[in-house]
């Protein structure tokens, strides 16, 4: 089906085989999409969920919040119009878009109703790491602050006891980001009275190697560039790189410390409770219903993981809705003080790598899209990447190749590094790749913004 209605909003039902994703998006402005993301078993439930009601519904809703968000009265309706496979209604406006890479989409500042902090109620959705970053930031100065959670503590992709910490990035902006981290990290070391990361120095090699050492030269942080022979290398491999960047602030994040930092700091907030639905009320609130069943905060950080474009679709926020599979296993090794080491080499199979504990070694890598493409299917995809990834073990490696832990995610694919706060009204959400690194950094940053209503 497609519409066009005088108002600025174009929306999208594309319909999948098997998924299908309907979206809200203003035209024109890159990421300005509200994506339902719903899926459904089949067509017809598609048609009937998303065509009819749910469709009318978001435009309605759609068309109010955007004329609060850009102080104008909607010009018309949405009418549908028959078009195979999307439903669209468009309105012009002169609004350039706010969206840049890192920090992101600056929307126009919510203004916040709020006059006392003491009375103010605030929900986050998602106590994986940015989540429960952010209740903790918040703690400092709210006392009402409920974190929901479907499953356990940092227990999807925050899962596992390590990650690469490093301040090499290919844009100076992640580069300072990463040094606030690494400042938030010592603080909460300083609170925990436990080290949150090893520093072991990350290694760079591979094509993006000149960019990174540009970006951290550009920052003023330490890095040296070294080539074989050097002796500074310390990778467990069968033939060293011939270049190499050695970011000297890199090494491995200690999750397990920051899983128990964050639960001893802002575990009483979690609530063990799903999120069905997010919807902002007429009265500027945020409104979640689950299964305990619905109530309204003054504002909301969402930072649902692998959900959160489901959910931020629902309250008008686009965030990329594809998902991907990936797999990191984790080897023996034998000696210690080995570096983290991210390569991603011209052609053949870009990899991250690090030590994971005494005598383990734990590596992941980019394999074949159309191996690890969500079609393909979780276990087809795991079997493919395993694969993958041993030949690569036991070729390229000096570690015993066989596997003492399988770590199973979802991603964005494409996302590599970043981070994009995306705000409508009360509700802030968070996503991005690669965010163990930068945690204390976008707990704050989230943290401050959905307080003070505006886009991080
Ligand atoms: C194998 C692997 C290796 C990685 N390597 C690195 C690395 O080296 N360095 C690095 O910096 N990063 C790395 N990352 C990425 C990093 O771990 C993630 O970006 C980060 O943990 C994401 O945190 P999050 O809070 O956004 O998401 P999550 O941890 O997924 O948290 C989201 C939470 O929301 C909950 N939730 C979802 N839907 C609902 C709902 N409807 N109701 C209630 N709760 C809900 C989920 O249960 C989950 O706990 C890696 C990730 C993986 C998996």
């Amino acid at each position: 089906m497609k519409s066009f209605c005088g108002i600025g909003l174009y929306c999208k039902i594309s319909i999948g085989p098997s998924v299908a994703r309907c979206g809200l998006q203003r035209r024109g402005q890159r990421g300005q999409v509200a994506d339902v993301g719903a899926e459904a078993p089949g067509r017809e439930a598609i048609l009937g969920q998303l065509c009819g009601e749910r469709i009318d519904s978001l435009l309605a809703a759609c068309n109010q919040r955007n004329a609060e968000a850009f102080g104008t009265e909607p010009a018309g309706d949405c009418r549908a119009e028959p078009r195979a496979g999307s439903h669209d209604c468009h309105r012009r406006h002169d609004r350039s878009p706010r969206h840049r890479r890192l920090g992101v989409v600056r929307d126009q500042p919510y203004a916040s109703r709020r006059t006392s902090l003491g009375s103010v109620r605030i929900a986050v959705v998602g106590a994986g790491v940015v989540g429960m970053s952010a209740a903790a930031a918040l703690l400092d100065d709210i006392r009402d602050v409920t974190c929901y959670e479907s499953g356990a503590i940092m227990g999807e992709r925050s899962v596992g006891s390590t990650r690469i910490f490093r301040l090499a990035h290919v844009d100076p902006d992640l580069v300072r980001l990463a040094q606030r981290a690494r400042e938030g990290f010592d603080r909460w070391a300083k609170d925990a009275g436990r080290p949150m990361l090893v520093g072991s120095e990350c290694v760079i090699t591979g094509s993006d190697m000149a960019d990174r050492a540009a970006a951290l030269a550009k920052v003023g942080a330490d890095y040296e560039l070294v080539g074989a022979g050097s002796g500074r290398l310390h990778l467990p491999v069968v033939e060293e790189p011939a270049a190499a960047l050695v970011d000297v602030g890199g090494g491995v994040v200690d999750v397990d410390a920051v899983r128990d930092f964050l639960t001893a700091r802002a575990g009483a907030t979690v609530v063990r409770d799903r999120v069905y639905a997010l919807d902002i009320t007429a009265s500027g609130t945020a409104a979640v219903t689950s299964d305990r069943g619905k109530a309204e905060y003054d504002a909301l950080v969402l930072a649902a993981g692998a959900n959160t474009s489901h959910l931020a679709a629902q309250v008008g926020i686009y965030t990329p809705p594809m998902l991907a599979h990936h797999v990191r296993l984790t080897f023996r090794i034998a000696g210690d003080g080995w570096q983290s080491w991210i390569d991603k080499p011209p052609g053949g199979i870009g990899t991250y790598q690090h030590q994971a504990g005494p005598g383990l070694w734990a590596m992941g890598g980019h394999v074949d899209p159309s191996l690890t493409a969500w079609e393909v299917g979780r276990d087809a995809a795991i079997e493919a990447s395993r694969k993958a990834l041993l030949d690569y073990a036991r070729t390229r490696l000096t570690v015993d190749p066989t596997i003492v832990e399988s770590v199973y995610c979802t991603t964005v694919p494409n996302i590599g590094d970043g981070v994009e706060f995306r705000r409508n009204g009360p509700v802030l959400a968070v996503y991005g790749g690669n965010l163990m690194k930068l945690a204390p950094a976008l707990g704050a940053a989230a943290g401050g913004a959905v307080v003070d209503g505006s886009t991080p």
